[in-house]
């Protein structure tokens, strides 16, 4: 399902981010917030802004919450209006309700309240600038399943000219080069015989061991 209209709850330093980058992919974007000046900062960014307590029912409805196709509840220190804002979104039949959790305890009251997706922000960036710290060569990541991953990997200098085929990385680990971005555009599913440039990223999927073992085959090439 494609959504096009965001509600999102709490103006604070991830919900103001969350904000302003769908407003930059074209979408449209409600931001809520209790702090006026939270919600001055964002009034000419958000396609609309509102002070409001979102854990009035009344306020949720008056400004329109069960309209829009995703809500996003970006508390965090407040734990407690995080979780009336999440309920009162879903009760208000909100299609998909996103919260922010600040901690485990906070994340399986929402777990267990049905929240479609639950984010850690500061867990999740910590967990990924640490592969990104030990393995150079890795751009991103995203994580498919607790034992799947597509990683974004750096072409080595060493590998520049050669083909996939030469690098081989089905047949050495198991993992699959599903695409490969090079600065003229992107190659989706390569053929062996493409062949790898010092700019370009490998976009790659597999078991985490089997991209662990690829990535060292790269920091070692
Ligand atoms: P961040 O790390 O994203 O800055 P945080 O985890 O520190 O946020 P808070 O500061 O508690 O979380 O909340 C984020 C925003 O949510 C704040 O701007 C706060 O004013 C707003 N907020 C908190 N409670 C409510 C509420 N009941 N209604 C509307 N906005 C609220």
């Amino acid at each position: 399902m494609k959504f096009n209209q965001f509600v999102i709850i709490g103006l604070g330093r991830f919900g103001s981010s969350l904000g302003r980058e769908l407003i930059n992919l074209g979408y449209e974007v409600l931001g809520v917030d209790r702090d006026e000046e939270k919600v001055q900062e964002l009034s000419n960014i958000l396609t609309h802004a509102v002070v409001a307590d979102a854990t009035e029912e009344e306020v949720l409805r008056s400004v329109g919450a069960r309209n829009f196709d995703c809500g996003v509840v970006a508390i965090g220190d407040d734990i407690q209006a995080s979780i009336l804002a999440t309920i009162l979104l879903k009760e208000l039949g909100v299609k998909k309700v996103v919260a922010k959790a600040v901690s485990d305890l906070h994340g399986r009251v929402l777990e267990r309240m049905g929240v479609d997706r639950i984010i850690y922000p500061e867990r999740d960036m910590g967990v990924r600038v640490a592969h990104q710290l030990v393995s150079p060569n890795l751009l991103d990541y995203i994580e498919l399943s607790k034992n799947y991953t597509i990683a974004e990997l750096a072409v080595p200098n060493c590998w520049s000219g050669k083909s996939l085929e030469d690098v081989n990385p089905r047949g050495r680990f198991g993992c699959s080069i599903v695409a490969i971005n090079k600065p003229k555009g992107m190659i989706i599913a390569p053929m062996a015989e493409d062949v790898l440039a010092q700019d370009d990223v490998m976009v790659v999927i597999g078991t985490n061991d089997q991209i662990e073992q690829f990535q060292q085959s790269i920091t070692g090439a």
